[in-house]
């Protein structure tokens, strides 16, 4: 029998421990607030910004929304961050992606101070992972772990292989299945015999951004995967990078999309939020 893991349930479960611990915190005297940044009016992004607040008024966390418009410089943006990062009311920062095409993404990220950089995505944070040192994680590889280990399911010693090698999932999940002490390949683009390589996966994990690219014959029998794909058809339907109906059979456990993967980004960046007031 295929076990279906509920993202949502698993994201709820944590969200109800985060909202304790800042109930505990508030008793101390600890507040934390999360600065909501957005340019421009995308609006999925908008919906992203929304399901962020929600999140945050929903485990107790105080959310500062700065809503820009699109014309925002560079430099304005970066200097409201510059000010964030200087005021000790605010705990985490995220600026929401993408920024308009004038807005240089990578300066802006590095302008965030570590600490408050809930996203996981500073240079520095990416090293800290990279040789195993404290910082804030990747948001949806960070999920992918919990869902792993909120199911029952062993990493270390297992073959995992992740479909993609982008700076936000691809890499960063490859680490953290690493620091899990899981025998790690990345599959990209140019990989050769995708299939072979795929098939070798106790622990398959699929960014790859094309949906349902990948069928039964890249899925080796009793393999647990796990879907973070995420596309809307021309209906609105949600998919993923999984063509689930051809491949759930074959699992020992998957991830469905909606319902899956997708749930447990916003819970650890609630989980990042409460982090940097944990000494
Ligand atoms: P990117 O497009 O940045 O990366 C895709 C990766 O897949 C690249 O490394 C690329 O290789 C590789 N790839 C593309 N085509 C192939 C192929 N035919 N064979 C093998 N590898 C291939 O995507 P992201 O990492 O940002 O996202 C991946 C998916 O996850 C998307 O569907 C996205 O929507 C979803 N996502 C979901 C989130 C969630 O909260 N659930 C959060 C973030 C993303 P190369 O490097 O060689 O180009």
């Amino acid at each position: 029998m295929t076990k279906i893991i509920d993202g949502k349930a698993i994201s709820q479960e944590i969200k109800d421990e985060l909202k304790a611990q800042v109930a505990e915190l508030k008793e101390q005297g600890v507040e934390i607030t999360l600065a909501v940044i957005q340019v421009g009016n995308d609006p999925a992004s908008s919906v992203y910004v929304r399901n962020k607040k929600n999140a945050c008024a929903y485990i107790g966390i105080q959310s500062l929304a700065y809503e820009l418009p699109e014309e925002t410089t560079e430099q304005e943006l970066i200097d409201l961050l510059e000010k964030l990062n200087k005021d000790d009311t605010v705990n985490g920062i995220l600026v929401q992606l993408p920024l308009p095409g004038h807005i240089n993404e990578d300066r802006v990220l590095d302008t965030i101070v570590p600490a408050k950089d809930v996203d996981g995505f500073h240079p520095q944070n990416v090293g800290a992972l990279c040789i195993g040192k404290p910082g804030h994680v990747s948001c949806t590889p960070a999920g992918v772990i919990q869902l792993l280990k909120r199911s029952g399911i062993e990493i270390a010693g297992k073959e995992c292989v992740v479909i993609g090698r982008s700076n936000i999932v691809g890499k960063p999940m490859s680490l953290l299945l690493l620091r899990e002490n899981g025998t790690v390949t990345i599959a990209h683009s140019r990989t050769a015999d995708l299939a072979q390589v795929t098939k070798r996966a106790d622990i398959l994990i699929v960014a790859v951004g094309r949906p349902k690219m990948i069928t039964a014959e890249y899925v080796k029998d009793g393999a647990v995967v796990i879907d973070v794909g995420i596309h809307r058809n021309a209906e609105g339907k949600l998919c993923g990078d999984v063509d689930f109906d051809s491949v759930a059979p074959k699992c020992s456990a998957i991830t469905p999309v909606p319902g899956g993967v997708g749930p447990m980004t916003i819970a650890m960046l609630m989980h990042n939020c409460v982090r940097t007031v944990m000494k």
